[in-house]
């Protein structure tokens, strides 16, 4: 199974708990075909001050269930300290799951593709980056997506140093 996923960090050394993210999937069973670049982000949907997200998208695949996958992500952001005080509270790792091909899911632990994405730019501007051509559930080229979304709420973009 091939898929996408977004990753986002707004506490403690952001970079580092991308990376640990990244090599804590891998050890878990993810083979990671591509990531994007790092997205400097103004928080959104957020009620309160916190800082800049970086965020980045991942193409990746692997044999584990959807189910398991989003077990292994669930982990992953456990033992990178992960807390949930409150909603959209800020986090050092936040691991969602955006699409699986072929793969329509809507359970109440977890929903393929993610239901947020289309009107998130900085889930779209990160997978517009490395898979370009797609088509988002709503039948709308990712190209064009991202064009409406506008790139307002990014700050600055990096290469990753990974891999
Ligand atoms: P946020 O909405 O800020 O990402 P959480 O990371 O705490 O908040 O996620 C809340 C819940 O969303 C998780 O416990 C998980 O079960 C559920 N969920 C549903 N669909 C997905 C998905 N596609 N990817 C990741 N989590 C999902
Ligand atoms: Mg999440």
């Amino acid at each position: 199974m091939r898929g996408y996923l977004s990753l986002g960090s707004n506490l403690g050394d952001r970079s580092a708990y991308l990376i640990h993210a990244l090599d804590a999937l891998v050890s878990g069973g993810v083979r990671i075909i591509q990531t994007s670049s790092v997205y400097e982000t103004r928080p959104v949907e957020v009620v309160d001050t916190q800082r800049n997200y970086y965020n980045l998208a991942v193409c990746m695949e692997t044999h584990l269930s959807p189910h398991d996958l989003l077990s292994l992500c669930n982990a992953v952001e456990n033992d990178l300290e992960r807390e949930r005080p409150y909603v959209h509270s800020p986090r050092t790792i936040d691991i969602d799951i955006i699409l699986l091909e072929g793969i329509t899911i809507s359970t109440h632990r977890l929903r393929v593709p993610h239901p947020g994405m289309e009107n998130r730019s900085f889930v779209i501007l990160p997978l517009a980056e490395i898979a370009p051509d797609i088509v988002l559930p709503s039948g709308r080229p990712i190209l064009n997506v991202k064009k409406a979304l506008g790139d307002d709420e990014v700050v600055k973009t990096w290469k990753l140093n990974y891999g």
